[in-house]
This record gives structure tokens, sequence and C-alpha cells, in this order.
């Protein structure tokens, strides 16, 4: 069976790398997918999350990176995904992905949405919050794969130019 994993990967943190493992292991096949949401501006184009993604997972067997727009179940349809897979941090979480989950269901009742639990020390970790660590400066090599601190690091130097007095 393949398991496709859905989402912003804006960017791509441990926690969302140690999920994908995990579903290396338990899957024949896992497409990992960036969703093209019209209603989000990302920090990072769509080119750079498929090689943030690509980099971190090349040493992984089985494992697809793709990107789609529209509804998740057609773009689990068409590649041939079985299993739809999210991940859960915490409470907070169930509610939305519950209804998701039983949205899609509506929409392909032979697609199953399987939920992991976040490993406890990735628990806390989201992109906005990785995002917002990089901004200030903070340290990130402990949340996000090694690529992903670079392009961290080169996004925010060059939107926080140090300016001058005048200007
Ligand atoms: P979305 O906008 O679809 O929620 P995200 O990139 O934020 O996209 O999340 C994609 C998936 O990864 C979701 O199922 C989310 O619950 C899961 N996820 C997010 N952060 C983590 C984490 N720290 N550990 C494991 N899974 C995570």
């Amino acid at each position: 069976m393949r398991a496709l994993y859905p989402g912003s990967f804006d960017p791509l943190t441990l926690g969302h790398l140690d999920l994908i493992e995990r579903a290396a292991r338990l899957f024949d096949g896992v497409i990992v997918a960036v969703l093209q949401n019209p209603g989000k501006t990302p920090a990072f184009s769509l080119e750079q999350r498929l090689q943030q993604i690509r980099r971190a997972t090349h040493h992984l067997q089985g494992v697809e990176v793709g990107s789609f727009d529209g509804l998740t179940v057609e773009f689990a349809r068409r590649s041939g995904a079985g299993v739809i897979l999210r991940g859960l941090r915490a409470m907070s979480d169930f509610e939305f992905e519950l209804q998701i989950a039983h949205t899609n269901h509506s929409l392909a009742p032979g697609v199953e949405t399987l939920f992991l639990a976040t490993a406890v020390r990735h628990s806390f970790l989201s992109s906005s919050v990785v995002k917002e660590v990089a901004r200030f400066g903070g340290e990130v090599g402990h949340l996000v794969p090694p690529g992903v601190a670079e392009d961290l690091a080169r996004l925010f130097n060059r939107c926080d130019t140090p300016r001058g007095i005048n200007g």
C-alpha cells in the first residue's frame, strides 16, 4: 500500500522528517506532496520546498516527492495512494484534522486517513515556530534539516538587512 503525506511544508521540519521516516517503514511507498494552496502566501517557493524535501529524504527508499493543487483525495486517487497520512501533535490538531478526515472520507470512501502521533521531542515543533525563531536570529539547527537551516538563514538575512538611522 502507498501512502500520501500532504502538507504545506513551509518549510520542512525535523518533525515532518521523523514522520516520513516512520511512514517509509510502514508502507510500500510514501508520496510526500506539497499542497499548492492559493489561500496561503508561503515563505518558500514551491521549488524551494520540493528541493528541501528531496534533499532531506534522498536516503530513504520508497519515498517520492511531488506537488499538487485541488483536492487531496483526487491527488491520492491519481497517484494510487490508499492512505492519506497526517501527523497529530496535540489535542489542538485533532478537531481540525478529524473534520478534514471525515470530509475526505465522504468524497472518497476508498481512501483512508491515518494519523501518526508526532515524536514527543518534536511535538512542539511547527513550520511557523521555526520561521519565527529564524526571523529573530535564533538557532534552528536542532529543529530543521541542514539544507532548510541554510535556506532560512538566507531568507531572513536578506529581509533583515540593518537599515541606517536615516533609512
Ligand atoms: P498543513 O498546512 O497541511 O497543516 P503542515 O506542513 O503544517 O501543512 O503539516 C503537514 C502535516 O505534518 C500535518 O499532518 C501536520 O500535522 C504534520 N506535522 C506538522 N508538524 C509536525 C511535527 N512537528 N511532527 C510531526 N508531524 C507534524
